[in-house]
């Protein structure tokens, strides 16, 4: 325990300790699940512009094959920990299986801040990492993708690493990859598509749909904006937007392509500026009083010093572990629902699974039939853990817990029958 509270890895294991209890399952599952099956570190040297080498450490951890290779981003951060990477690797686990994909779980990471060094340097880290990483990695060994810090070129320099290593041609080393090197358009939006197809379904329960709620979204990259239009496009109204610098709320709601336009140009959605818009801290949004609430920047925002504040009723987790397990007990007793991380933003790994399965047999499906079939999936998801959480019992048992023993019973039931325990 940290002085702020439970750290990620902690809240992790909390919850898959209940969920191990509330689906009955053998204390080995804990056991086995609570650890990664493998944690490799590397040291990777680079010659920078200034002629000397800086030597960088990442990490992959390998958390559990149980269900097939495993799979999750590659993240680029000077503060990652290991332990961070494997709170992140065990979710990814459970993601996975959670949403019926052939997968198991990882994630790798380097200690880098990849806007403090030049793009040759940080096309040299990359393909070292690859190279380091490549007798542990492959499309039916580990497959991973970008998250925080990195993105589809970076994936395009790795692919053409391992290739090269390969000796031939290899696609489904890594998802997420630039269109013209095997990627899929809808990667782009894929997660915060996922967002908000969760946020509609949810709403459809609470209040029968998502037309005209409000709507509040912390963190404004690649899962906030899309998760944002999406929302728009399903007839929500985004009423707030904030990024690292802060933000804007408009009760009356915000134009979206405006805001957007003002970030591009400044660098920040705070500097946006119209007729019933005031700014809002990045503390001040999650208490704002709207009707749904999407944390999409980073982890432990949501803790238990705030959560009596929130007053959305739903918390739609595009950030990976937003709220801490404390704070989840408090909403969960608020009546708020919170769809967890593993559901509500899995709509990129998802879509990573699909562009493997192009990739292997090296056929490609249009944007709509991509789409449509990512929109099956999570809906499938959806489903199935609504189903779960209302057998457990809503008033006792979270929507995240629910979550976890919808995932730790396809991993328990394929280690047992492989015959691990
Ligand atoms: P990103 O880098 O594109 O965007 C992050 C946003 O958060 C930026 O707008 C940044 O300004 C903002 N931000 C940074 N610090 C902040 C702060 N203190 N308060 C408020 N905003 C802040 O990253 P992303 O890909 O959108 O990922 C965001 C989160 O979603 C991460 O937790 C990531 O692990 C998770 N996630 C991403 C994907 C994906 O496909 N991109 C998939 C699953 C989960």
């Amino acid at each position: 325990m940290s002085l702020k509270g439970t750290t990620f890895l902690e809240s992790v294991l909390q919850t898959l300790k209940r969920a191990t209890e509330l689906g009955g399952y053998p204390q080995e599952v804990y056991e086995i699940l609570s650890r990664p099956q493998r944690i490799i570190t590397v040291n990777i040297p680079v010659r920078m512009d200034n002629g000397k080498i800086q030597v960088f450490t990442g990490y992959r951890v390998q958390h559990n094959n149980a269900l097939g290779p495993y799979k999750g981003g590659i993240r680029f951060h000077p503060e990652v920990t290991l332990d961070e990477d494997i709170a992140l690797a065990t979710v990814m686990t459970f993601k996975n299986a959670l949403n019926g994909l052939p997968y198991g779980g990882g994630k790798g990471a380097i200690a880098v801040d990849p806007k403090k060094i030049s793009k040759r340097e940080l096309e040299e880290l990359s393909r070292g990492y690859a190279r380091a990483l490549a007798p542990f990695i492959g499309p039916e060994t580990d497959i991973p993708a970008p998250d925080v810090g990195t993105d589809p070129q970076i994936m395009a320099w790795m692919v053409d690493e391992y290739s090269k290593i390969a000796g031939r041609n290899v696609p489904g080393v890594f998802t997420a990859k630039p269109v013209i090197l095997w990627g899929n358009p809808v990667r782009e939006y894929s997660t915060g598509f996922g967002v908000a197809v969760w946020a509609r379904e949810a709403a459809k329960k609470v209040w029968g749909g998502i037309e005209g709620k409000t709507v509040a979204v912390q963190g404004f990259g690649n899962v906030g904006y899309w998760g944002a239009y999406w929302l728009i496009k399903m007839g929500a109204k985004v009423v707030a937007v904030t990024d690292s610098k802060g933000g804007v709320y408009n009760p009356n709601g915000l134009d979206l392509t405006a805001v957007k336009a003002v970030k591009d140009k400044t660098g920040s959605v705070i500097n946006y500026d119209a007729p019933g818009t005031r700014k809002v801290t990045n503390e001040e949004i999650l208490e704002l009083p709207v009707d749904v609430l999407v944390p999409a920047a980073l982890e432990n925002v949501i803790h238990k010093g705030n959560a009596n504040n929130i007053k959305a009723k739903l918390v739609v987790e595009g950030a990976n572990g937003p709220t801490t397990a404390d704070a989840e007990q408090v909403l969960h007793r608020k009546g708020i629902w919170v769809l967890p991380d593993l559901a509500a933003n899995a709509g990129g790994v998802v879509m990573s699974y699909l562009e493997w399965v192009e990739n292997l047999q090296w056929y490609f499906w249009d944007e709509e039939e991509t789409r449509n079939r990512l929109e099956r999936i999570l809906l499938d998801t959806f489903n199935r853990v609504m189903i779960r959480w209302s057998k457990l019992g809503t008033d006792n048992v979270t929507i995240r817990e629910a979550a976890y023993v919808e995932a730790v019973d396809r991993i328990y039931n394929a280690m047992k029958v492989r015959g691990w325990i």
